[in-house]
């Protein structure tokens, strides 16, 4: 039996620059906080963004703060094809030559170039964690999850390792409807080979 671990899903959600928050929401204002997220520092934020494709808008867009140096969006391929976007599936911060898209705020507009991605899915480990594990940062795993319905393994899962990480799969929205997911769901993380992650080996 492999090691367990909480799956998370995450909506469509935004991080922004410093100057792209000022050009949407004015100069001076604060990114507002609403509600602190797994893992440590991560929050959601109080306003909200519109984002818009050539097909397509989705309104109340949530801001995931802080503030960091580039402008990232987060969408499912469900999201993307009502948007009319085609963005390729990468890890959070790996952005060259991704998908545009237009952002509207209370105060202003961002025509973005580059930033809009399907994230791929990861899972977050302390380096405590992924030591126990005999994990590497990028290594790839496999997380097994059973569900009353639709058990599947997910292949191609990404380990990113982190000393402040808490550890915690993230899905998106078109994954976790593909295992049927409500309330807590829990998967076995697995490695490549097929070796269990059996904490006693380490
Ligand atoms: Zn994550």
């Amino acid at each position: 039996m492999g090691r367990i671990v909480k799956i998370e899903v995450s909506a469509r959600h935004v991080h922004l620059s410093w100057s792209d928050f000022e050009t949407l929401f004015g100069n001076g204002v604060e990114l507002t906080f609403e509600k602190g997220l797994l893992q440590p520092g991560q929050f959601k934020a109080g306003q909200r963004v519109a984002i818009l494709g050539p097909k397509g808008s989705f309104d109340e867009v949530a801001i995931v703060g802080p503030l960091r140096e580039k402008t990232q969006v987060e969408i499912s391929i469900t999201d993307a094809k009502k948007l009319g976007l085609n963005p390729p599936i990468r890890e959070s911060g790996d952005l060259k030559g991704s998908e545009g898209c237009k952002i509207v705020g209370s105060s202003g507009t961002v025509e973005l170039g580059e930033g809009v991605i399907v994230p791929k899915r990861h899972l977050h480990l302390s380096f405590e964690d992924a030591s126990q594990m005999r994990i590497e940062s990028g290594e790839i795993v496999r997380v097994k999850v059973k569900t009353p319905e639709r058990s599947l393994v997910f292949d191609d899962v990404v380990a990113r390792v982190s000393y402040d990480f808490v550890e915690v799969m993230h899905i998106d929205t078109d994954e976790a409807n593909a295992i049927g997911l409500s309330g807590n769901v829990f998967g076995e993380i697995m490695k490549k080979e097929g070796e269990g992650t059996d904490e006693h080996m380490a």
